[in-house]
């Protein structure tokens, strides 16, 4: 007991002593001064990482090494190399243009620190620091619980406690239904409206309401008070994309359109009764789209995609009711672990695509798809499926809301095949001109270009069949 309080005593003498220290601005490492550490944040523009170093020996070279905190295939680190005077008080600035780089979300963090080199060679690192990359103009307010921190800054405390309550019922609902959960909180930032969303993340397209970025465990959405019932489907909707994103992520899973789309309308609680109307239609009009079309993306049109989130989510439903949430859940992993659909339907369920849209068709009643083999049931009239979609199908009163959809995501640097949370760099980190960097640098620079360039392929490739 003694000995447990005199550590006790001693750690929080040791807190006592670091906490003031850790407040200074300036701070030692090794025999260099470090002050002004601090990146001056122009959000959503640019990030200004910034510092001053003091050393009784002269600094050579400084290079920033940032990043951000997020779930990668593993950890690569963005490098830039500011132009520096050499002496022994150096100034540095790097500046990080998002319109270049591609904007990272709204209350992402990101981490830097500085790697320098004196005139004798020896190398000094500076201690990793990190900032939120928010904005400062509006005044959030944070609702936090049930593994939700909802942020907004519109509206009255109601409304964020309202949009809060919900998502965090929305949550524990797809936990029950579908077996997902989230290992951690999920942050969720409600812009007062859909144009202060785009102004944000610097994205234009017009129909996007709501961006899920399940990589960073962060939600953002656009949401008036006027726009409640949509706002809390919306959050259901990007909250779904998350924990699929949290389940199926490594660098091998390629998770198809409809299963995304199918579960985040499940997690909604099914299509607006608008959709339905569309989709029974459709089912009606024997114009069903064949599934292994909606495995890739859906239509730019938001009218046309409509009937293909509806159509998902009908698919989804069907494979939740007929065999279960544990199974969809093992099929979400073996797609996880690198099997294509074909094969983890295979394995899970026992049919391919096609078997699938058989069984799919049948529960609902639905004619066998074109080209199928006609059934032996006799009361079955072979049908003949036209093969396109009537372009004359509308949706009536669509919401005055943006669509439910996240656009094409920034680009994210990512390398290595270990599936643990780490960091990745942004995809942007300019180099200044040095006529003496030596052939080595040079030689594994080229190399790794060239690895960026691969992963940054692959990257979008997995993040457009995430969409
Ligand atoms: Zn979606």
């Amino acid at each position: 007991m003694r000995h447990r309080f005199l550590l006790l005593l001693l750690v929080a003498a040791l807190l006592t002593a670091t906490w003031p220290m850790a407040a200074l601005p300036a701070y030692a490492q090794g025999t260099i001064t470090i002050s002004n550490d601090q990146p001056d944040l122009e959000f959503p523009e640019r990030l200004t990482f910034q510092a001053k170093f003091q050393n009784d020996r002269s600094i050579e070279k400084v290079t920033l090494e940032y990043g951000v905190d997020q779930w990668t295939c593993g950890t690569v680190i963005a490098k830039a190399f500011p132009e520096i005077t050499p002496g022994q008080d150096v100034s540095a600035e790097w500046i990080w243009e998002m319109k270049q780089s591609g904007s990272q979300p709204p209350g992402s963090k990101i981490w830097w620190r500085w790697r320098l080199v004196d005139d004798q060679g020896q190398e000094t690192v500076t201690n990793r620091k990190e900032i939120v990359w928010l904005d400062d103009e509006h005044d959030w307010e944070t609702e936090s619980g049930g593994d939700i921190n909802l942020h907004w800054y519109a509206g009255q405390a109601s409304f964020g406690r309202e949009l809060h309550e919900s998502a965090v019922e929305s949550l524990n609902k797809l936990g029950e239904d579908t077996g997902l959960r989230t290992d951690k909180p999920i942050d969720l930032y409600i812009y007062g409206d859909t144009q202060d969303m785009r102004d944000a993340v610097l994205y234009e397209p017009g129909w996007t309401g709501g961006l899920a970025y399940s990589d960073h465990n962060i939600v953002i959405i656009g949401i008036t008070a006027d726009q409640m019932e949509w706002g809390k489907r919306t959050q259901a909707h990007e909250l779904t994309h998350v924990l699929v994103g949290q389940l199926t992520f490594s660098c091998l899973s390629d998770i198809p359109t409809w299963l995304q789309e199918g579960l985040a309308v499940y997690g909604e609680g099914g299509p607006d009764a608008p959709s339905q109307k569309q989709f029974d239609e459709a089912r009606q009009d024997n114009t069903l789209v064949p599934v292994r079309s909606l495995s890739g993306g859906f239509s730019e049109d938001p009218a046309k995609a409509d009937i293909s989130y509806t159509q998902s989510y009908s698919l989804v439903k069907f494979l939740i009711e007929q065999y279960g949430k544990d199974k969809i859940l093992e099929f979400l992993r073996t797609l996880r672990d690198g099997a294509t659909v074909d094969e983890a339907l295979q394995q899970v369920y026992g049919f391919d695509i096609e078997g699938f849209e058989d069984a799919w068709r049948d529960d609902l009643g639905a004619p066998p798809r074109s080209g199928s083999a006609a059934k032996p049931t006799p009361t079955l009239v072979p049908t003949i499926v036209p093969t396109f979609v009537p372009a004359s199908i509308s949706i009536t009163g669509p919401t005055p809301a943006p669509t439910r959809e996240r656009p094409t995501p920034t680009p994210i640097v990512i390398a290595q095949a270990d599936e643990s949370a780490s960091t990745a760099a942004a995809p942007v980190a300019e180099t200044e001109s040095n006529d003496h960097l030596p052939i080595i640098a040079m030689a594994v620079a080229v190399v790794l270009v060239i690895v960026l360039v691969a992963i940054v392929i692959v990257s979008r490739r997995k993040q457009r069949m995430n969409v």
